[in-house]
């Protein structure tokens, strides 16, 4: 699986706990693995000593006392390992200078960007699975949550019972802080909820996820408290024509950079162009924003098996902002959108 020669390492040291629970299965929240060609050992304090034993195939090591790094670079002297590779933009700094300071002479340590991660992108089949799960519980939680919003509910409120919902239906925790915005406040991409009371004839922005079995959801939709205007009805239209085009251009083959020009011109023809801040999309799975990035630059080659996000936006300070988010399955002739939810702007 991870290409050592390629890589130019003989281990790697992994110490993102996302990656740490895909290759070993270990869900706690403290550990740092190491896996050479022939061996997979994971470190972790004694509060996981039974979690560890239950969950991992792999050898498990729980030093009494010291801190992981040591312990890792005591099994990197005893296998007489020279070149360790380590996750550059993982690896905190503090535990990266301990195991600096106590490997064994003549080991060195070898920045690496994503290698697990780039693993991660395809899923299998068990992962689809998962995935699928979780966007039905994302998606049930909404549709059981929107009928209780009407003008003089708080957006704090309306976040709350989403995040319970997903409880509820067997989500361990939802994604990401679940966004609610009202108003003119919708114009704020990532939006924290507040106390504020939705009003009448307002936007509302929610964009919520949910983390059920490990692996990650993620849907925006739009609701009206009242009978839209043109220019909203317009900017609405555009928006979601704009993530139409955008999955219709979702294939294996396609560039990631492909799929997010398509969202753009849309946009751009529609004289909103400048107000689509952000990328058009992301990978998710284990964490809620993964590889491929679905941005203006990126060159990632789509695959089936991926799991990506489409969610073109426009935002106009002082008016309002609106986007439209699907979690999708990218497969060999195009891709499956997986969240059920309807994409009409929802009135109440
Ligand atoms: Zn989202
Ligand atoms: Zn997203």
């Amino acid at each position: 699986m991870i290409a050592f020669e390629q890589l130019k390492v003989d281990a790697l040291l992994v110490s993102a706990l996302p990656n740490i629970r895909y290759l070993t299965g270990f869900t706690g929240d403290n550990a740092l693995l190491l896996v050479t060609p022939d061996s997979t050992t994971l470190f972790t304090d004694p509060r996981f000593t039974i979690q560890a034993s239950e969950e991992c195939s792999c050898k498990v090591k729980v030093p009494s006392k010291g801190q992981l790094e040591l312990a890792a670079a005591e099994a990197i002297k005893r296998k007489r390992l020279k070149r360790i590779g380590f996750e550059a933009s993982r690896i905190v700094y503090d535990g990266y200078q301990r195991l600096k300071q106590s490997l064994p002479l003549g080991a060195s340590l070898k920045a690496l960007g994503p290698v697990v991660e780039r693993l991660r992108m395809i899923k299998t089949e068990d992962e689809i699975a998962r995935i699928r799960r979780s966007v039905l519980t994302n998606s049930q939680a909404f549709s059981k949550t929107v009928r209780s919003i009407r003008p003089g509910v708080s957006e704090a409120a309306i976040a709350a019972e989403l995040e319970f919902q997903m409880r509820r239906l067997g989500g361990e925790k939802a994604a990401f802080e679940t966004i609610v915005a009202s108003g003119a406040r919708t114009a704020l991409p990532h939006a924290r909820p507040t106390a504020r009371a939705v009003g009448k004839d307002e936007l509302l922005l929610i964009d919520m996820g949910a983390c059920q079995d490990g692996y990650m959801s993620d849907m925006t939709r739009m609701l009206y408290t009242g009978q839209p205007d043109k220019r909203l009805r317009h900017m609405y239209q555009a928006v979601a024509k704009s993530q139409l085009a955008a999955i219709d251009a979702v294939r294996a083959g396609a560039t990631t950079g492909q799929v997010d020009r398509k969202a753009r011109q849309v946009l751009e023809s529609e004289g909103l162009g400048k107000a689509f801040v952000h990328s058009t999309g992301h990978g998710l799975g284990l964490e809620i924003h993964e590889p491929p990035r679905v941005g203006k630059h990126d060159k990632t080659r789509l695959e089936a098996g991926m799991v990506i996000t489409i969610e073109p936006g426009a935002y106009i300070r002082g008016f309002g902002g609106i986007r439209i988010e699907d979690t999708v399955l990218v497969t060999q002739n195009g891709c499956e959108v997986l969240t059920p939810t309807s994409k009409e702007l929802m009135l109440l």
